[in-house]
């Protein structure tokens, strides 16, 4: 009863903070790693981590500054918050017995705003700080992405797309697609997300719906105004013309051919293959209620799906870690990277799929992806070495900082001998609440 009472005087106080200033709390926290990957992918041993409101601002050997909050990692292995460049946050589904992900009734936009922070904390709490959502509706994930740079809301930072883009209905006027793109960029989009086949949920149909002159028409729109644009296909045609009409990334795909493979590494294409997100489907198909004979083809579509990553891997396509994450996937954002092993990949090669090739695809290079100064202090902690077994990443984060904040603390629960600092024995101030309130799922405060 005491620590409940506790976490609620806590997450009042940290809530108020935020209502007046997003860094109400920032102080100089001083972080004391066991372990860190570096940006060279060298792992430095006892160093401490500068940061200064939401930027790391040294890394080395030195001790913590004077007056600084230390934060005892030194149990833990850090690295950069991870990057998630394919979500749909704002699909949203609570389990209301009698319901299902699809085809639940329509809400209010400012509903569904409010009940997909969920996702975004579950997000969170993988390790993963940065999203790139491709595709919502009613500019919702406009609304997340503005409310959580405002610090109103707890998630990720996130690059968003807004409604995609794809073919008209086969009775309905072919639209102007230069239009589209440009209205998506006017609206406050990101990305332009452009659906270039069929394909979706527990249909793997690779049918092509849009041409490449098509593609070329949203692409050059997009470009010219300077936003880039990721193509979904469920086929291998939709993903060559998407990687001629000059996409930025590719979503999905199977059966790559080699000319394909070929251009992607000539042009720098990102390859976005989402191969976890049909795991998922056919994991989740009694809670989606889908039919027994979609699961054969789903199954066939990731052995494909894999198959296809590891040859782009070996000719040395750039690969990026992409969910696809949809309502209850949401805490499963990185099991792509076990799929990524599978396919050829060391540890460290996986982890750049969800770091650096990421940080470089979304144009922030310099300040996301990587430990060192300058970067936004996005770190996570995790309990063995990444390096050996990526499913340390995929199962043992413990911590997660995102802009000098932190939004998730485990520590408590690891098992004793792992457990780092032991729990301040004085009363907490507003100040440390961030670290000891918003870390546990249970004490998430609604927005
Ligand atoms: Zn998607």
């Amino acid at each position: 009863m005491k620590t409940r009472s506790f976490r609620a005087i806590c997450v009042i106080a940290l809530t108020g903070a935020t209502a007046f200033a997003p860094n109400a709390w920032a102080t100089t926290k001083a972080i004391r790693a066991g372990k860190i990957v570096a940006p060279d992918g060298k792992v430095l041993t006892n160093v401490v981590i500068v940061v200064d409101d939401d930027r790391i601002t040294s890394i080395g050997p030195a001790a913590p500054p004077k007056d600084a909050e230390v934060i005892d990692l030194r149990n833990f292995t850090l690295i950069p918050g991870l990057i998630d460049l394919h979500t749909h946050m704002t699909y949203f589904w609570d389990g209301k017995p009698g319901t299902r992900p699809l085809g639940q009734p329509r809400r209010p936009a400012g509903v569904t705003t409010v009940l997909a922070a969920e996702n975004a904390r579950r997000t969170l709490e993988t390790g993963v700080t940065t999203v790139r959502d491709l595709g919502a509706a009613a500019e919702i994930d406009l609304a997340m992405r503005d409310l959580i740079n405002m610090g109103k809301m707890i998630g990720p930072r996130m690059f968003v797309a807004g409604q995609g883009i794809g073919a008209p209905r086969p009775d309905a006027a072919k639209p102007d697609y230069q239009q589209l793109a440009e209205t998506r960029v006017a609206t406050g989009s990101d990305w332009v997300k452009v659906y270039g086949s069929r394909g979706s949920f527990q249909s793997v149909d690779t049918t092509q719906t849009l041409t490449f002159e098509e593609m070329k028409a949203v692409v050059d729109a997009a470009h010219a105004k300077n936003r880039p644009v990721a193509i979904h296909s469920y086929g291998p045609s939709g993903v060559k013309d998407a990687v001629r009409a000059g996409a930025d990334s590719i979503e999905h795909g199977i059966d790559l051919d080699d000319e394909t493979i070929a251009l992607m590494v000539k042009r720098g294409t990102v390859w976005v293959p989402t191969i976890d997100h049909n795991r998922y489907y056919v994991d989740a198909k009694d809670e989606f209620g889908f039919e027994p004979d979609t699961i054969p083809p789903l199954r066939d579509y990731i052995e494909k799906n894999l198959e296809s990553t590891r040859r782009a891997f070996k000719a040395g396509v750039k690969i990026g870690m992409g969910s696809d994450a949809v309502y209850t996937m949401f805490g499963q954002n990185t099991r792509e990277l076990g799929w990524f092993v599978k396919a050829g990949m060391t540890p460290a090669q996986a982890l750049a799929t969800a770091t650096t090739i990421p940080a470089t695809l979304l144009g922030h290079a310099n300040e996301l992806g990587a430990l060192a100064p300058g970067y936004f202090a996005d770190i996570v902690a995790v309990d063995g070495n990444p390096l050996e077994d990526v499913n340390v990443v995929i199962d043992r984060v413990v911590w997660v900082m995102k802009g000098g904040a932190v939004v998730v603390d485990r520590r408590a629960s690891t098992p004793p001998d792992r457990r780092s600092a032991p729990k301040p024995s004085k009363p907490r101030t507003p100040s440390e609440c961030s670290r000891w309130t918003i870390g546990s799922r249970s004490s998430w405060a609604p927005l």
